[in-house]
Order: C-alpha cells, then sequence, then structure tokens
C-alpha cells in the first residue's frame, strides 16, 4: 500500500498512548496518565498547541527550550520545503558542502557580533548531550589533561561524557561506572575550583550560565572569576548554552550578561528551530586544530548525520528569525515583565519561597507555608514523596487552565518554565493568572489539589515510577 501520511495521520490519532505503551517507553505513559498529562496534541502554531476539539493551550514548556522562535514558523516550513525542492546531494560526506558551509559562517558571524569574534570554529553535530561530548573531547585533546570540572546540580546530558560530569544523582542510579576524571563543585566556590585547577591536570571547567534544573545563577562575579582562575590555571572555559543560548535569557547568549570569553561553546535545542535534531560545538580555531592536527586524523571526531542539509536549512531560519523577529531582545521585556508579575504573585502567597527569571527562563520555588491547613497539606504530600509538590501545581496548571508548565528537577519544590520568545503580554498574563489560581486553590485543605496528591502516590504505588520525575527531564 503506498503511504498517505496524512490519512495516516487524520485516522490514527488518538492512538498515540496506547502505540507508546505498545511500543515505545511504557513507564513514561503510565506516568503520564496518572499525572494527566496524557493529552491529544493535533496542532501547534507559535505558542499554543491544539487538542483534538481545538482547544488552545499555551506552551510554556516549548519542547524543553526547543521553540524559541514558536512552533512551526513558516520561516522554518519554507526553508524545509525549499532545501527538498533544490534537490541537493545530501550527506555526501566526502565533500565539503554548502549548507553546513552557511550554517557555520552564520553562527561565527553571530557570535563575532556579540563580542566574541575568537569562537571561529565550528563542528555540527545531533544534539545537546553530542555537543557536550564533542566539547569535553576537544578539551581534553587541545590540553592533554584528564580531568573535567562542573557543578553540583548540573545537567549536560545523559550519553556517559556528559552524563558523568552531570551533577544530578537522579540521572546516575544504575548506570555506574562513569567516566573517570570528572569532580564537581558548587556554584559559587571559587576557593574549591582553585584546589582543583592547581593540580594541574584539569582540561576543562564546564558550566551551564543558567542552570536549566533551577533556573539558579550567581549574583556575583562567580563566573568572570572562574574564568580567571581557569586561565591562570590552563584550564579551558566552556560555556554549555545548549538550552541558555540563542535568545533565550534576554541575550544572544548568556555569556553576554557576564562578559565572558568562552574558550568553547556548546549550542543545540533552537538550533534547528524545532525541526531536526542539530548541535554545535565552536571554539576557538587553535582549541579545534589539536583534534584534527594530522591528515589522517581528519574525521577522528566525526558523526554521521552532523553536517546534513535539513538541520542546517533550519538552523539558518532559525538564526534568522530571532534576528529579524528580534527575539532576545523580546525575551529581555518580556522576562521583565514575566519576573514583575511573578513577584506580585510571591507577594500574595508564602508558600513561594523564590522566583527566579533570566530573559524567559524562569523557575518559581516553593517552601513550607505559614497559615495552618496549607502547611499541613505540606507535610501530608512531602512526606508521602519529597518529589510530588511541584506536580500538584503542574496537573491544574495543565488540566484546568491549559498551561503546560513542567517540575523542574528530582526532589526540588520547583516549577520551570521556558516558553518560546515569540510571546507577549497576553500570554504573560494567562500564566500568572492561572498560577496565582492554582496556587489561591492549595489554601483549601482538605482540597481537591491535596487530594490529588494522595491519587498520585496510589498510582505509584501500583507499579509507576515517581509522579514528579519525567516532567522533569530536562
Ligand atoms: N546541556 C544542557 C545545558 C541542556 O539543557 C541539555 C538538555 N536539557 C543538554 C545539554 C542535553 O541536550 P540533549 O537533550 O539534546 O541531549
Amino acid at each position: 500500500m503506498p503511504l498517505d501520511l496524512k490519512d495516516m495521520v487524520v485516522s490514527r490519532l488518538g492512538e498515540n498512548y496506547e502505540l507508546h505503551d505498545r511500543y515505545l517507553n511504557r513507564t513514561l505513559v503510565k506516568v503520564q496518565r496518572t499525572i494527566g498529562f496524557d493529552k491529544v496534541y493535533a496542532r501547534a502554531e507559535g505558542a499554543y498547541l491544539y487538542d483534538m476539539d481545538g482547544k488552545d493551550y499555551l506552551d510554556f514548556l516549548s519542547g524543553f527550550g526547543v521553540f524559541n522562535i514558536g512552533r512551526n514558523h513558516p520561516v522554518a516550513q519554507q526553508a524545509i520545503r525549499d532545501i527538498l525542492e533544490l534537490n541537493l546531494p545530501n550527506m555526501v560526506q566526502l565533500d565539503s558542502a554548502l549548507m553546513s558551509g552557511l550554517l557555520a559562517e552564520a553562527i561565527v558571524k553571530r557570535l563575532a557580533r556579540q563580542g566574541a569574534p575568537h569562537l571561529d570554529a565550528v563542528f555540527l553535530c545531533n544534539s545537546g548531550t553530542e555537543a557536550v561530548e564533542g566539547a569535553l573531547k576537544f578539551a581534553k585533546c587541545a590540553t592533554r589533561r584528564p580531568r573535567i570540572i562542573s557543578l553540583e546540580n548540573s545537567y549536560h546530558g545523559l550519553t556517559y561524557g556528559a552524563l558523568s560530569i552531570t551533577g544530578n544523582p537522579y540521572f546516575h542510579e544504575g548506570f555506574a561506572p562513569f567516566v573517570p576524571g570528572c569532580d564537581r563543585v558548587v556554584l559559587g566556590d571559587l576557593d574549591a575550583l582553585e584546589r582543583e585547577l592547581k593540580r594541574g591536570d584539569v582540561a576543562a571547567f564546564i558550566v551551564e550560565l543558567v542552570q536549566g534544573k533551577s533556573v539558579k545563577f550567581p549574583k556575583n562575579d562567580f563566573f568572570q572569576q572562574a574564568q580567571a582562575l581557569c586561565r591562570k590555571h590552563g584550564t579551558l572555559f566552556i560555556c554549555d548554552e545548549v538550552q541558555t543560548g540563542l535568545g533565550r535569557t534576554g541575550k544572544w547568549f548568556a555569556f553576554e550578561h557576564w562578559k565572558l570569553e568562552p574558550d568553547i561553546l556548546t549550542l543545540s535545542k533552537a538550533l534547528s528551530a524545532g525541526y531536526v535534531p542539530a548541535g554545535a560545538v565552536v571554539a576557538r580555531r587553535e582549541i579545534y586544530q589539536k583534534t584534527f592536527n594530522r591528515l589522517d586524523r581528519c574525521i577522528v571526531h566525526s558523526t554521521t548525520f552532523g553536517r546534513n542539509n535539513l538541520a542546517c536549512a533550519c538552523g539558518l531560519a532559525a538564526l534568522t528569525v530571532l534576528e529579524d523577529e528580534k527575539l532576545p531582545e523580546n525575551a529581555a521585556t518580556q522576562g521583565a515583565e514575566l519576573e514583575r508579575q511573578l513577584l506580585e504573585v510571591q507577594k500574595r502567597h508564602d508558600i513561594i519561597k523564590e522566583v527566579r527569571v533570566k530573559g524567559l527562563m524562569a523557575a518559581i520555588e516553593f517552601h513550607e507555608p505559614r497559615a495552618m491547613m496549607p502547611k499541613m497539606g505540606w507535610k501530608l504530600v512531602h512526606g508521602l514523596d519529597p518529589s510530588l509538590f511541584p506536580q500538584l501545581i503542574v496537573t491544574p496548571m495543565l488540566q484546568r487552565h491549559r498551561v503546560l508548565t513542567q517540575v523542574a528537577a528530582n526532589r526540588a519544590d520547583i516549577v520551570k518554565v521556558v516558553p518560546p520568545l515569540i510571546i507577549g503580554q497576553k500570554e504573560i498574563d494567562r500564566f500568572t493568572g492561572a498560577l496565582d489560581a492554582v496556587i489561591s486553590d492549595l489554601g483549601k485543605f482538605p482540597g481537591p489539589i491535596w487530594d490529588m496528591g494522595h491519587n498520585f502516590v496510589k498510582a505509584m504505588k501500583s507499579g509507576a515510577p515517581k509522579a514528579a520525575e519525567p516532567a522533569g527531564v530536562s
């Protein structure tokens, strides 16, 4: 039978969870069903998802920070159509193709405009974790040193190198042994960092400039000092901007906030407009060349799909839209409004401990409330499961208000949002209004939200994993 994709989608939409239960990650399906995330989204545009009845859902998750330019952007769609119509040879491999050259040029030119002309050599790959692997390999090869230092509570991906430097034990369980020579210091602890660097065997210090799991970032000059220490001790400074790059934090690159000069930069997520997996490592040419230092080593680090035309076309589209629609600037403006509104919500609810916002990357952290009844609810829920509480926010945000958000990290009372950078006042009002309403409902104990916690735990005990975990990945 000839493949009719459109017909297939129309006739089978709705079978999603059955298919995943049968053929993919059925544990994830069970969690999605338990927490009420088992929606069938039929269409997407900009900052909105639509279900089969046409109801809109405000997407404040954007595919874990992928859709900076919004979903199904016409410029990206046109780029895909064009590249298909051109019938270009794709991945000849033993040539130097035009599209990858053009994307690398666009990335380097953009970095130069943002104050980093020294980042002038690009390695294209397919994902964030793969960009991190590349960065670690380039650093080790350039310095011939064996160790990598990263930060506690960091997230760099889940392949072995990236996982080994990821400072979150949740992701480690069951996967040991890890890559040797990976150690961590606490964000802000310069003494600990210097102790490690002084040993003279550290190839690189790698940081997320705004930590993805918690949206934590230093308010002081920790990064500048850390970079200076790296220079002093011959260690390369890697900024993992897989999530923070390309406008997310209100600048094209987060390193601009602190006027840093990373030796190596990683990018992915928003790089290809949400259509085709893509990632990039960008380094100083002299670092890059230490890996490709002899003719017989010209492909010693490589990946089959890394320079594919479709990803590169999407990459050019994403960079163009970010610039034309001034999305980094919009992220800064809307981020300021988001922060203002969140601080207002915080004033009304003492259960909010802290609001952290950098551009359009935001976390709302909760703590035990003072009022007697919600305090009892808080204690009960934390007694049942230390990861559960933020799910009690995120689920009604979706169920009652049709706003998609995420639990940020395991065992942390944090809700995180990373909306598309195209949002405006309307979207921010809807999000903060929903958040305010959900938190107000927490004041009712006993009440429906706290009951939901109980139900989640019952469902968990019947064999599903901890309810809060999967919504917190990435
Ligand atoms: N580094 C950072 C800073 C990230 O946020 C992520 C993804 N959340 C990764 C690396 C891994 O990216 P990927 O999921 O594409 O492998």
